[in-house]
């Protein structure tokens, strides 16, 4: 039976470190935090976002602004936002309305304020391995491989998805963590066959039941990004849990793995920008 990684507890502990260590710093870390339209999903997201903001001791300051919103006047918000030192960290809430055109919003925020890491430049800086902003699911992934003592070095890691936003970065990071990485997607010939290779097997897709028992090699690592909303209401991931948790070494469970983790990590980069803002080291 596998042992359930605990992204909630991890996640606490995380947030309590930054708490302590933003409260050491002159001045209070701040989050700007965008939220254009009225998506039922973003607005519980951003009230997430602003809770663990008041819990770890940074200030949120939130923009929202009607689903109407013109390219020009998001673009205006984001430059304001920039030029504003109070700002530590900048953060849009995806999706953005139809209508609104998202690359180019992401690519007017400040590197230095990009706690999201979506910036090409941040991408590029990740990608090299050079100190910088990290994307906070991938990030939460490797902080949960260490936590456990999961070795990454030399093993076969195969993750499922290939998005700029989870798979691709998760990639990049696990093969800096010398790992031998496949990365798989929806065209990807007989998936099955790379799965069942893999000491660890992240799957970040978005389909409930991708990850079946008999893709999982025993003893393997188990990490699930997905989030899927069933007709019930209830939240699953892709892995087929009850049939992988008898297989696998360890296992992420959803929700309370992934999801907390991604949010801890956000606060981390929030803490990171404003020590580069404070001239602290970082
Ligand atoms: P995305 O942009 O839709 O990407 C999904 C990826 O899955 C694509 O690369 C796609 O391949 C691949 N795919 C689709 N069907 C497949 C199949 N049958 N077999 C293999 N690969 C397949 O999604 P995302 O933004 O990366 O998010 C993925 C999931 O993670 C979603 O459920 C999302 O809600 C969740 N998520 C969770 C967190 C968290 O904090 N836990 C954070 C972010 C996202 P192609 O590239 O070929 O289309």
């Amino acid at each position: 039976m596998a042992v359930w990684i605990d992204g909630k507890a991890l996640a606490a502990g995380i947030k309590a470190q930054v708490r302590e260590e933003a409260a050491a710093l002159p001045l209070r870390p701040v989050l700007a935090v965008v939220l254009v339209g009225e998506d039922p999903a973003s607005q519980i997201y951003v009230r997430g976002k602003e809770r663990d903001c008041a819990e770890c001791g940074i200030r949120s300051l939130a923009h929202r602004l009607p689903a109407d919103t013109r390219q020009e006047d998001l673009m205006a918000l984001i430059q304001a936002l920039n030029n504003d030192p109070a700002a530590d960290g900048i953060l849009v809430q995806l999706p953005l309305p139809r209508g609104l055109d998202q690359r180019p919003v992401l690519e007017a925020i400040r590197p230095d304020k990009d706690v999201d890491c979506f910036h090409p430049l941040n991408v590029g800086k990740m990608t090299l391995g050079r100190e910088g902003f990290r994307p906070c699911t991938p990030a939460g992934v490797m902080e949960m491989l260490k936590a456990y003592d999961i070795p990454v070095q030399g093993k076969r890691c195969v993750v499922i998805g290939r998005s700029s936003l989870v798979g691709q970065p998760l990639a990049s990071l696990l093969t800096q963590a010398d790992g031998t990485v496949t990365l798989c997607h929806s065209r990807t010939e007989n998936l099955a066959e790379h799965t069942r290779q893999a000491d660890i097997l992240v799957s970040a897709v978005g389909r409930p039941g991708l990850v079946t028992g008999d893709m999982v090699k025993e003893g393997a690592a188990v990490i699930d990004v997905a989030i899927n909303r069933g007709e019930d209401g209830k939240l699953r991931g892709d892995v087929d849990f009850e049939a992988v948790e008898k297989k696998a070494s360890f296992i992420t469970p959803v929700p309370g793995g992934v999801g907390p983790m991604t949010r801890a990590m956000l606060m981390r980069s929030v803490l990171y920008a404003a020590r580069l803002h404070q001239g602290q080291a970082v």
